[in-house]
């Protein structure tokens, strides 16, 4: 049986008006909130190789802009559809809010399947996306990103695309470039890094010690390798973690370099010697100090919240919890990290991406990790601060202190009188 909150777009709907209650706001918050400001559907004619047209469906959503110019990814996936965009530029705007950046919140996607188009198509694409939302995006109007199946090299030609409509270089237009053209120091790991801090902080508030402590890890890809990286780094013992393929435990602990090799070399951590196979059902029910979540959405659900027997759940992935598993876990005092603080750590650092691109001055991925570790820590801080002041999980936390500065900001602008 589906749980009935799956669909994105209502599922943030009530955390906003859940936090729009609490914080007894007056009513135009919610009426404001509880959509885009703008929302755009274009479509992207694309000759193919074989000669044919094919015309693509694109989106880019602009949930609010009272903080700061939109920011958020692009994904390409076969199954985005307008619903979920508008949801993901929702949680960005409170992402971006938690933290304390001077952003808004969007989001875009194309509907495509990228593993079946060439390289040349992906190309034609990302230039034919860009260009059709070129009149609402910018350096300092709303400035994308990637995401799910759209990477650095995307984001190079769609910088290049609207760098070639202005006639002038707008490096600042896009984060998650390469390097060569703007890109962020530490950006690659920023997703992770974020996360272990905030586990790590989360770990001292209720006196477990990080060295030692199990880490059980729900995908091993981009935000999921790298946190066990860091968390074996911090001397945690990481004992298991799975991908689409299969899973892989040892009670000893696995060394997650020899891991990630592994993995470079099989696709899977599946098979991985020296370990024992573990379903993905089991690995979300192993007993340790930490859970991260760093696969899909809604992975713990109301069907198997009351299992999980970890003390700390640091999300990693965007919405992995289900809002009715939420309050078992609530119920059975397992900390919750949500996902809009402790996934923030990759915005944080495309902020400081741009901040360099307006610059024009780079920094070393040193000065990008402390910086980082100072805003992360400090949006921990006032998460836990009004979760303990009023009794309330850190998720409705981050959204009571989130929503409450983009009401603030919309109430000095002058939009609520
Ligand atoms: P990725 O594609 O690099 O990795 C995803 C991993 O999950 C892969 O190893 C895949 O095999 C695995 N996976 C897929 N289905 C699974 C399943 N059913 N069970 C177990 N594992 C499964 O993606 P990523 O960039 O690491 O993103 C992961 C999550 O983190 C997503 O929710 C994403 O939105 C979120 N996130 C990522 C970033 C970032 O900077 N990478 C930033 C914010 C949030």
């Amino acid at each position: 049986m589906q749980e009935k909150s799956l669909n994105p777009f209502e599922i943030v709907q009530r955390q906003v008006k859940e936090a729009c209650t609490m914080l007894k706001l007056e009513p135009a918050v919610y009426e404001i909130l509880k959509q885009p400001l703008r929302f755009l559907e274009v479509a992207i004619p694309v000759i193919m190789d074989d000669g044919a047209v094919r015309v693509f469906k694109g989106f880019r959503s602009q949930h609010n802009d009272a903080l700061g110019p939109g920011k958020g990814g692009i994904r390409y996936h076969p199954d985005a559809y307008a619903d979920e965009c508008k949801a993901l530029s929702m949680w960005m705007t409170f992402k971006c809010a938690v933290l304390g950046l001077p952003y808004g919140g969007a989001k875009g996607a194309v509907v495509c399947n990228p593993k079946e188009l060439s390289r040349g198509e992906v190309e034609r694409l990302s230039r034919g996306f860009i260009e059709r939302v070129a009149a609402i995006v910018g350096p300092d109007r709303d400035i994308p990103a990637p995401d799910v199946y759209t990477n650095p090299q995307i984001m190079a030609w769609m910088v290049d695309e609207f760098s070639r409509l202005r006639g002038t270089n707008q490096f600042g237009v896009i984060t998650g470039k390469p390097l060569i053209i703007g890109g962020s120091a530490g950006r690659g790991e920023a997703t992770a890094r974020g996360c272990t801090f905030t586990i790590r902080e989360a770990a001292k508030r209720l006196g477990i010690n990080i060295k030692g402590a199990r880490v059980v890890i729900q995908g091993f890809g981009n935000a999921g390798s790298i946190a066990a990286k860091l968390m074996h780094e911090l001397g945690a013992k990481v004992i298991a973690v799975n991908d689409s393929q299969g899973g892989i435990m040892n009670p000893a602990g696995l060394d997650p370099k020899s891991v990630l090799e592994f993995k470079g070399k099989t696709g899977t951590v599946k098979g991985f010697p020296g370990a024992t196979p573990v379903s993905s059902e089991d690995l979300l029910q192993l007993e340790c100090e930490v859970l991260i979540p760093a696969a899909l959405e809604n992975q713990i659900t109301s069907a198997n919240a009351a299992k999980i027997r970890a003390r700390i759940i640091g999300e990693a992935a965007n919405g992995p919890t289900t809002p009715e598993a939420d309050a078992i876990l609530f119920k059975n005092k397992v900390f919750v990290i949500p996902d809009i603080l402790a996934n923030a750590g990759g915005v944080t650092v495309s902020y400081f991406e741009w901040v360099q691109n307006l610059m024009n001055f780079y920094w070393t991925e040193d000065e990008v990790n402390s910086r980082l570790e100072r805003m992360m820590v400090s949006a921990f801080d006032a998460v836990y601060k009004m979760h303990d002041d009023h009794g309330v999980r850190m998720r409705t936390a981050a959204y009571l202190v989130a929503v409450a500065r983009v009401a603030d900001a919309m109430r000095v602008r002058g939009w609520l009188d």
